[in-house]
């Protein structure tokens, strides 16, 4: 899936996390960053990506939908994150990272997880995905406004 549905999707998942649960502010946003963060940091093997334009050295070395979609690399950085924070920042990271995985599971281009090739009807970048984009984002609204 493009940036923008991953970022979307962790919005509206976070909107409705934070509709149930709310921390102090200052934790809302850190947990938001996390989540986000997570959401989007598989990609970063794709020099296109949101993150992957900062950090074009990995692309260059790992390819797209490798090592950086694998359990592997979700348990890695999720345990260093809960290290050098708290387990909770590797806990809202790995759910990040975890829902990243799901949505490109989804998409025909697919994953390949622990040998097996995981893939779904959407098309990346189709009027599908779009559409979708759209949802999530009236969704998002929909949530923060009741
Ligand atoms: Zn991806």
């Amino acid at each position: 899936m493009l940036g923008r549905t991953h970022l979307a999707a962790a919005v509206f998942l976070a909107v409705l996390f934070f509709s149930i649960y709310s921390y102090d502010s200052i934790t809302n946003v850190f947990l938001l960053f996390l989540f986000v963060i997570g959401s989007l940091f598989p990609d970063v093997d794709s020099a296109r990506s949101i993150l992957g334009r900062k950090i074009k050295i990995i692309s260059f070395i790992f390819k797209h939908r490798g090592f950086f979609h694998s359990i592997f690399a979700l348990v890695l950085f999720s345990l260093l994150l809960g290290l050098l924070f708290k387990p909770i920042a590797g806990i809202v990271f790995a759910s990040g990272f975890t829902l990243h995985i799901v949505m490109d599971a989804i998409t025909k281009e697919g994953i390949h997880i622990l040998g097996f090739k995981i893939q779904g009807p959407i098309k990346v970048g189709s009027i599908t995905e779009h559409v979708f984009y759209l949802v999530l984002l009236v969704a998002s609204l929909i949530f923060m406004i009741i």
